[in-house]
């Protein structure tokens, strides 16, 4: 399978761990400019969390000290009440700082692939339709899946990091003497003063740690290289088992030719071949990576008799006493057991570093399109005139012209229809009007300026398209008309009554309130593909805006509300600018001017009727050819 053997360059590339660190660095301002507030429980409650252990192993120590010297109960009572009062207040602190840090996690949660959908939502449509861009997409969201790899795993790394930098700075703190006192200097052990034994016992320390971070940072690389490969399963499993499963428009075929017992489940099976016992993933985990799991673990356990092995000796030969035994004790594994955390953060940092290169990538994708400064003026006479001049174009990475020498007027408040068979450019002429691309040659004006100049918003707010493609949205009736959460509800209602959605609105629920599908709402209607286009239609006529495009809206409807529509045509279209896409050339002929595209060229222009009379043209054809086919079919 050319997926689970494809190499994710990214993920196997290297780069310095200054980089990987400037990667991480920049993933927690985006998340601080979010929510400050996670910034400041994380440190708090990290620091709380690191720093009580040490209290608590400082204040036994003094028990421990009074109990083996003086003995003197008023003492042993003051420090056991001491005791038990600060551990109870650090416990409660902790409790109160981790609640506080719970709250701001989740709400960070709730917003965790915003920086995601923002910039899908505003890259130039253009990127969007290709390939690699939803490539990108879709491997950011499999390795945030996998392992919460990419910009998730920056927000653990945090807490991570501040727990282990303040438990390192306290270790330092509460061992420092361990290493300063001396021994007395008849003790047989009293070489150990020496700066040069004192270095070595130091080094062989941190070595060890070090050693112990190594072997687990190795093993979690030698895991994530692999990524690509076993989230190939997952990205099945999501599709043929997850996704595909809910889709209604799928369920009939999915039922009729058994896809998924059939195709689905075979790939399932070869991409969760990951999971099984004698898999990759499986003699990975048992072989080297499980070696190198064991021995970080090994380590550690070398790591804490040695620190009991040199405290013991100190207190031994005289160094301190029993009660400092503990402390030392306590206190060195907590500082090496920082170092450990904080290499093995700094590790990891450079693990999801290469994920984080794949995060932003695409977060810096540029938007190409020009984007001009121009206000459209406002005007209440709607005399806007837009043009085609010698407009050609091809898609991104397409070698053919999907149109070629357009050039046309659109003369305001007229109806305008576009017809041609099947890839004649007419949806790409719509899509160049709307300026979701931009043309390849020649320009398109509006009161004599290129549309580039405009701003976007500005200039889309001209139109009102709906589109052969349309989408509502999970949401009341009434907001998906306006495209609002508040709105003009008897302007909704006429919106939906032009549209010819009259009669199912009475018999809708709870109105405009009623929800659309049941995805967010168990009291939701689903609604036929007819319905959903006249919902789109009323939505298109709420924007009330100087244009109305209309792409196909009668595909879905059946003949009776097609005929429907066309007798409100004149309600719909109103003083608007029209432009009406359409197969059946039928819907036509109430239209002031049509324009006849083949191969991405306008070949004809011109009403119906002389378009009809012209015998050698394409309309003529086209208009014989249907005929002719609601003839046959009569006839049969
Ligand atoms: P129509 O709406 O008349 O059926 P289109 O405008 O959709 O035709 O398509 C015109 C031509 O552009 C066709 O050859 C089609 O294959 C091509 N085309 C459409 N969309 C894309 C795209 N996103 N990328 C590349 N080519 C496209």
């Amino acid at each position: 399978m050319a997926q689970t053997s494809s190499k994710n360059k990214d993920e196997q590339g290297k780069q310095s761990f200054a980089h990987y660190w400037k990667q991480n660095l920049r993933a927690w301002k985006m998340w601080y400019r979010q929510s400050p507030g996670y910034f400041a429980s994380t440190m708090l409650s990290s620091a709380c969390g690191a720093l009580a252990p040490y209290g608590t192993i400082w204040l036994s120590a003094r028990i421990i000290s009074e109990l083996s010297g003086g003995r003197d109960p008023q003492r042993l009572a003051f420090w056991a009440v001491l005791t038990v009062g600060a551990t109870a207040l650090l416990a409660l602190a902790n409790g109160a700082l981790k609640r506080w840090l719970g709250y701001e996690k989740s709400r960070l949660m709730a917003v965790r692939f915003k920086p995601l959908a923002d910039k899908m939502l505003t890259l130039d449509y253009a990127e969007i339709d290709r390939q690699e861009v939803q490539d990108l997409y879709s491997q950011i969201r499999q390795n945030d899946n996998w392992g919460g790899y990419g910009l998730y795993q920056t927000l653990e790394l945090f807490p991570n990091f501040c727990k282990a930098a303040v438990q390192v700075a306290g270790g330092i703190g509460f061992t420092l003497t361990l290493f300063l006192t001396d021994l007395p200097a008849g003790s047989p052990l009293a070489f150990l003063n020496s700066p040069l034994a004192l270095f070595a016992v130091l080094a062989f320390m941190v070595l060890v740690v070090a050693l112990s971070a190594l072997c687990d940072n190795k093993a979690t690389l030698m895991l994530t290289k692999r990524v690509s490969e076993f989230t190939f399963g997952n990205r099945l499993f999501n599709f043929y088992g997850f996704r595909l499963t809910r889709d209604r428009k799928a369920a009939g075929d999915l039922r009729m030719y058994r896809q998924i017992k059939n195709v689905g489940e075979p790939l399932m099976d070869n991409g969760i071949q990951i999971y099984h016992p004698g898999s990759s993933m499986a003699k990975l985990s048992k072989g080297r990576v499980g070696v190198l799991f064991g021995l970080c673990q090994s380590l550690t356990a070398v790591m804490t008799c040695a620190v009991y092995l040199f405290v013991c000796l100190k207190s031994w030969g005289g160094a301190f006493d029993v009660g400092l035994v503990t402390q030392y004790v306590g206190s060195a594994t907590q500082l090496f057991g920082g170092i450990s955390q904080l290499l093995l953060t700094l590790s990891q940092v450079r693990v999801n570093g290469s994920f984080l290169d794949t995060t932003f990538r695409f977060l810096d994708l540029p938007n190409h399109m020009y984007q001009g400064t121009l206000t459209t003026e406002k005007r209440a006479d709607r005399n806007y005139q837009v043009e085609f001049k010698d407009v050609s174009f091809r898609y991104p990475g397409s070698d053919r012209w999907a149109l070629r020498h357009v050039n046309l007027k659109f003369h305001i408040g007229s109806r305008l229809a576009v017809v041609g068979p099947n890839g004649s450019g007419k949806t790409t002429f719509i899509k160049l009007l709307c300026r979701l691309y931009d043309p390849t040659e020649g320009e398109i004006l509006l009161n004599g300026i290129d549309i580039r100049k405009y701003r976007y918003q500005d200039y889309i707010g001209i139109f009102s398209v709906v589109f052969q493609d349309f989408h509502l949205l999970a949401m009341p009736l009434g907001e998906n008309v306006a495209g609002a959460a508040e709105y003009d509800r008897d302007r909704a209602a006429r919106c939906l009554v032009d549209a010819g959605f009259e009669a199912r609105l009475d018999a809708m629920p709870k109105g405009l309130d009623t929800s659309l599908y049941k995805d967010l709402d168990k009291d939701g209607v689903e609604i036929s593909g007819g319905e959903a286009q006249k919902i789109a239609i009323a939505r298109a006529l709420y924007k009330d805006a100087p244009f109305i495009v209309l792409d196909e809206p009668t595909a879905a409807l059946d003949p009776i509300a097609e005929a429907e529509i066309y007798a409100r045509f004149d309600a719909i279209a109103g003083d608007k600018t029209t432009v009406y896409i359409s197969h059946r050339l039928s819907s036509c002929k109430f239209c002031d001017e049509i324009a006849v595209f083949d191969q991405g060229a306008i070949v004809q222009t011109g009403s119906h009727d002389a378009l009809l009379a012209d015998e050698t043209g394409l309309y003529h054809k086209l208009w014989h050819a249907q005929a002719q086919y609601y003839v046959t079919k009569d006839r049969r």
